[in-house]
């Protein structure tokens, strides 16, 4: 493999890396207060509405949310 395709690989996947690190997972309902670090969750799973995608700081300063105590 070419040097330039290896760093480009490693600056993919260090990219992906920092983007789950910072995501976090909301149910998209008015009652949910918390957001999960894992989509696979059990209290995620128990979502009947749409789950969205939010970087942790949005989901703290901007929606109000705190850690899932399950996951988080
Ligand atoms: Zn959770």
């Amino acid at each position: 493999m070419k040097p330039f395709l290896i760093s480009l690989l490693a600056l993919t996947l260090s990219s992906a890396f920092r983007t789950s690190e910072n995501s976090v997972y909301i149910c998209d309902t008015k009652t949910s207060e918390v957001y999960h670090i894992t989509k696979s969750c059990n209290a995620l799973g128990r979502c009947k509405h749409e789950i969205i995608t939010v970087t942790k700081e949005e989901a703290e300063k901007k929606l109000g949310k705190r850690a899932c105590k399950v996951c988080g």
